[in-house]
C-alpha cells in the first residue's frame, strides 16, 4: 500500500527542506480540483464549503475533528464504476470504509459488497445489503465467521487456505448447505504505484500460490467436494495502483490456471475476479486513470488472454474500495500549537499540531502515505510556509501531512482540511492514548447527517471492567 515518492528525501534546493515534488504554490488558497470531492470548494468569502456547508458550520454541528463524506460524490463514484464496467460485477471493498448507511448506499447504487470479517458482515447485513450480493474475504476466517456467512446466505466465499476448505466442508455438512466459493490465488504480481515486481517467490500470507501448484490442487479439491460449489478464481494484486500492467500479468496467469483446470477436469470455471487496488489522488502528482479507461483496458486484456487460451470470457468482477470512498471524504481538524523548528543550515520546519492524529489516520505512520491539506475557515494573503501537520499523540511519527505549504499566518483556532481522507482512515482508527474516535458525517444539499457519532469518554470507560 506504500506510495513513497522516489524523490521524497531529495530536497529541491539547499535552503528548503521541501521534497522535490512539492512546489511552492503561487496561490496558497487555491484548491487543486482533482484532490477534492465534487461538491467541495471555496465559497464567496473564501471559506471551504462541502455540499453547501462551510467547514466551520460542519464543526459547529459535529465537533472537531470530523470526517465528512460528500454523499453525492460517493454515490456518483459508485454509480460511475458500476456503469463503466457494464456487464462486469463491481463489489465495493467495505474494509475501506463501512457503516450501515454506506452499505445502504452501495445496495441502492446496485453494487456488490465485500466484507472480510464477521464484524463487517454484521454491518453490511444491518445496512440492508442483500446477502446474495456479499462476498466474504479473509485469510483466517473463524468458524463463527464462516457459519454466520453460510447462515446469512452470502453470495460467495473467497477461500484462502486448505484449512478453510476443510472447515467449510464440515460446516456445510452440519448446516445442510452448499457454499458458493472462489479460490484466492497469488499470481506473483506485487503491484506498486507505477511498476510491478513479478516475484518468483510469493512471500505473503494471502491465497494459494499458482507457481507452486497449490492453486490448482485447491481448485480440483473444491470442484470434487459435494459441499462446495466452485465458481471461479480470485486475484488481488495490491493497492493504490495507477496503471493496468500488473492486472495484465495477473489476468494472464489466472486465465492460464483456469485453462489448466479445464485440461485436468474438463470443466471451464465461470467467474474471475481481478480484485481492487485502483489508485486515487492524495497529492497533485497522483494521476489515476478514470474508471472508463480502466474498464476498457481490463476488458481488452481479458478478452485477449481468453482468446489465447481458447476460453470463453468468464463472468468478471472487480473490487474497488479506495477509489469510491477515498475522494469522497475530507477530514477537518482544528489547529492548536504552531511551532517553528530550526533544522540548522538556515533551514526550518513549521509543525502544526491538530486535535486528531495517528489514531484517526494511521496511513502516514503505517505506509509513509502522503496527503495534502488546506486552511479551511478563511483565505490568507500571507506567504506560503512549508509545514508539517502533526497529531496530538505521544509518538514522533504521529504525522498527518508530511509536507505541505500552508499560509504563514495560520494560527490556533484555524481549521485545516485534508482531502482524499475517506478510505482507510476512520476505518483503521484506534483509541491510542485513549483519544475517542471522531465521527463520520455525510453532507448533501446543505444538510448534515451523522453516520458514526463521536466516541465519548463514557464509551471508552464502558469497556474498562475495573471501573
Ligand atoms: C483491500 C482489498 C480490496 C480493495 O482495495 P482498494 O485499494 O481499496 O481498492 C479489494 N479486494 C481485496 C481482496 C482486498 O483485500
Amino acid at each position: 500500500m506504500t506510495h513513497m515518492h522516489v524523490a521524497g528525501s531529495i530536497h529541491a534546493d539547499a535552503t528548503s527542506p521541501a521534497p522535490q515534488w512539492l512546489k511552492r504554490p503561487e496561490d496558497v488558497n487555491a484548491l487543486t480540483r482533482q484532490l477534492w470531492s465534487e461538491h467541495a470548494g471555496r465559497d464567496a468569502q473564501g471559506r471551504l464549503a462541502i455540499a453547501g456547508l462551510t467547514a466551520q458550520e460542519i464543526v459547529e454541528q459535529a465537533g472537531s475533528p470530523v470526517y465528512v463524506i460528500d454523499e453525492a460524490d460517493f454515490r456518483g463514484r459508485a454509480r460511475r464504476w458500476k456503469e463503466a464496467f457494464g456487464d462486469w460485477q463491481v463489489f465495493y471493498a467495505g474494509k475501506s470504509f463501512l457503516c450501515t448507511t454506506v452499505a445502504r448506499w452501495i445496495a441502492e447504487e446496485g453494487l456488490g459488497l465485500d466484507v472480510c470479517t464477521g464484524g463487517e458482515l454484521a454491518v453490511a447485513l444491518r445496512g440492508g445489503m442483500d446477502p446474495a450480493r456479499i462476498g466474504l474475504h479473509g485469510n483466517n476466517k473463524s468458524e463463527d465467521e464462516l457459519r454466520a456467512a453460510l447462515q446469512a446466505g452470502v453470495g460467495r466465499i473467497i477461500v484462502d487456505s486448505s484449512h478453510e476448505i476443510g472447515l467449510l466442508e464440515r460446516l456445510c455438512a452440519e448446516l445442510g448447505t452448499v457454499a458458493r466459493v472462489m479460490i484466492r490465488v497469488t499470481t506473483g504480481v506485487e503491484a506498486h504505484t507505477h511498476e510491478y515486481i513479478a516475484t518468483a517467490h510469493e512471500d505473503q500470507k494471502f491465497g494459494f500460490s499458482i507457481n507452486g501448484g497449490a492453486a490448482l490442487v485447491a481448485l480440483v479439491r473444491s470442484a470434487h467436494s459435494p459441499h462446495l460449489n466452485l465458481v471461479g478464481v480470485h486475484s488481488h494484486i495490491g493497492s493504490q495502483i495507477f496503471d493496468t500492467n500488473g492486472f495484465e500479468v495477473a489476468a494472464r496467469r489466472t486465465l492460464k490456471l483456469i485453462a489448466q483446470f479445464k485440461e485436468a477436469t474438463g470443466t471451464e470455471l465461470s467467474e474471475l475476479d481481478l480484485g481492487g487496488g485502483f489508485g486515487i489522488s492524495y497529492i497533485k502528482e497522483d494521476t489515476p486513470a478514470t474508471p472508463e479507461d480502466l474498464a476498457a483496458g481490463l476488458r481488452a486484456i481479458v478478452e485477449h488472454e481468453c482468446r489465447g487460451f481458447g476460453l470463453s470470457v468468464p463472468l468478471m468482477s472487480v473490487e474497488p474500495g479506495r477509489a469510491i470512498c477515498g475522494p469522497a471524504g475530507t477530514a477537518i481538524y482544528t489547529v492548536g500549537t504552531v511551532k517553528t523548528v530550526e533544522l540548522g543550515g538556515g533551514q526550518s520546519r513549521r509543525y502544526i499540531s491538530v486535535d486528531g492524529g495517528m489514531s484517526d489516520n494511521i496511513r502516514p505512520a503505517l505506509y509513509a502515505a502522503e496527503y495534502s491539506a488546506a486552511m479551511a475557515n478563511r483565505t490568507s494573503a500571507a506567504e506560503p510556509v512549508l509545514s508539517r501537520v502533526v497529531g496530538k499523540h505521544c509518538e514522533g511519527g504521529d504525522i498527518l501531512v508530511r509536507d505541505e505549504f500552508l499560509p504563514g499566518d495560520l494560527t490556533a483556532g484555524d481549521l485545516i482540511a485534508v482531502p482524499a481522507s475517506g478510505a482507510y482512515s476512520r476505518s483503521m482508527a484506534s483509541n491510542y492514548n485513549h483519544v475517542p474516535r471522531p465521527p463520520v458525517v455525510a453532507v448533501s444539499d446543505g444538510r448534515l447527517t451523522t453516520l458514526l457519532r463521536r466516541e465519548t469518554l463514557d464509551d471508552l470507560l464502558a469497556l474498562d471492567a475495573g471501573a
